[in-house]
């Protein structure tokens, strides 16, 4: 079946390169580029060329080195950097310049200080500029959500004329609700003369939350193109996240019967590198990328889990490249996750052994809330060492853990007493007390 194809359009650099601390030099642009380039986006906004000798020379060096998707260089609508954005643009393989200007009253009264009709004709003079020099000219009507929607029309249709080939609707602000944008965008369609011409491309800030709700709508209601970046970095709150724009239509296919060229195994990566090169970690519970998004704690889940990974995991770890689902071993934890992390770090137990390390590991993680896989070392250590002193069976001897307390294996981790052996259990009490079991212990 043809699902239709969604363009992926990466503003990281531009955009998400905006917000507070995310700043980047030329070279880390570059590297994040080269990743961009591995994770399958289709159009890479490289930077604002007019803004600074900086974000001219990232561009330009984009252009020269990244070659499969288009560049894109960002400008208002005025010669001057129309023009700067097109010279950075001259290495690209595929060129695009991006033209905005703000179309709301709001913006229109306060800040460029000109009438509808000004805006209008500053608006097609600036794309017919663009479209003298490059056949792929984008066109953005600032704060569009905002904007008297039959004006908004009338702008769309005007640059449509006069060239553009991509029209995006940027709710500059995040202040859409889903429904009203996947509104606008079907009035757009409805109304605007040759718009079946150009793509409809979404730009959603998520200053309520809602800016991969709102792409989403958008999607639903014919546009072709998504704007968003890695973690959803960007202007205050943020722009619709990567990630979860492309794993929401990867994952529900039925609802989001689309395609995109993402390689969604490189999405953490791609989170990993923007993070290192910004410094900004990664919130822990942000969807898809956060350290936790695939981490199980509750016993009844990590069971779950190791017997199926379909009965709590919608989506694997591995196919957002995370290298492993981390089951994070805490006090919740069952003994089925205990024993797959023992044996993953190289200790397989019996049964008998792992109530052992298991009665231990309870108390510990009382303890110490989370336990670590060093701390866990420690502590099968401290088992295996204790096996071996447990005497033959009929000897009286207490449990010698005095005899070992100077060795360097046990003394600084395990400070209760540890108990003695376990006693043999008579097999009609159960020596294997079924499924329910594995959760008894955590709860
Ligand atoms: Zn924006």
């Amino acid at each position: 079946m043809d699902r239709p194809r969604i363009t992926i359009f990466d503003t990281t650099l531009r955009d998400g390169e905006q917000s507070p601390g995310c700043s980047m030099n030329v070279q880390e642009k570059l590297r994040l580029a080269q990743q961009l380039d591995r994770l399958g986006v289709d159009v890479i906004e490289a930077g604002f060329p007019i803004a600074s000798d900086g974000d001219f020379e990232a561009v330009q060096r984009i252009s020269a080195s990244v070659r499969r998707p288009i560049i894109a260089g960002l400008a208002r609508a005025c010669k001057g950097d129309i023009d700067r954005a097109w010279e950075s643009l001259q290495g690209a393989a595929r060129p695009r310049i991006h033209v905005f200007l703000a179309t709301s009253d709001i913006h229109l009264k306060y800040k460029l200080r000109i009438s509808r009709e000004q805006c209008l004709e500053q608006a097609c003079e600036a794309v017919r500029h663009a479209k003298s020099l490059c056949a792929d000219v984008e066109f953005s009507p600032e704060d569009a959500t905002r904007t008297e929607v039959s004006f908004l029309c009338q702008v769309v249709e005007a640059v449509i004329a006069a060239g553009a080939t991509t029209v995006n609707i940027p709710d500059t602000v995040g202040y859409s609700m889903p429904e009203e944008y996947g509104q606008l965008i079907r009035t757009l369609r409805e109304k605007v003369a040759g718009i079946e011409k150009v793509t409809i491309s979404t730009h959603c800030h998520n200053d309520l939350g809602l800016a991969v709700a709102n792409s989403l709508a958008g999607v639903q209601e014919g546009a072709r193109q998504v704007e968003c970046t890695i973690n959803g970095i960007g202007e205050r709150a943020g722009n619709a996240s990567l990630e979860e724009i492309a794993m929401a239509m990867r994952v529900r296919r039925d609802r989001y019967p689309y395609e995109t060229g993402i390689v969604s195994e490189q999405l953490y990566p791609s989170s990993q590198t923007l993070a290192e090169i910004t410094r900004v970690p990664v919130q822990p519970n942000k969807a898809i990328t956060g350290r936790n998004a695939f981490a199980h704690e509750a016993g009844i889940h990590q069971d779950g889990i190791l017997k199926n990974p379909l009965t709590y995991e919608i989506m694997t770890p591995q196919s957002v490249g995370v290298p492993d689902s981390r089951l994070v071993l805490g006090k919740h934890s069952g003994r089925h996750a205990l024993a797959l992390r023992c044996e993953q770090l190289g200790h397989p137990f019996e049964r008998r052994e792992l109530d052992e390390v298991y009665r231990k590991f309870v108390v510990l993680a009382d303890r110490i809330k989370k336990v670590q896989d060093c701390h866990l070392l420690e502590l099968i250590q401290d088992v295996k060492t204790a096996a071996k002193k447990i005497p033959p069976a009929g000897a009286a001897l207490p449990f010698a853990r005095a005899a070992a307390a100077g060795s360097a294996s046990e003394s600084h981790l395990l400070s209760f007493p540890a108990p003695a052996p376990a006693p043999r259990v008579p097999v009609t009490l159960g020596e294997h007390h079924g499924e329910q079991e594995e959760y008894l212990w955590g709860v």
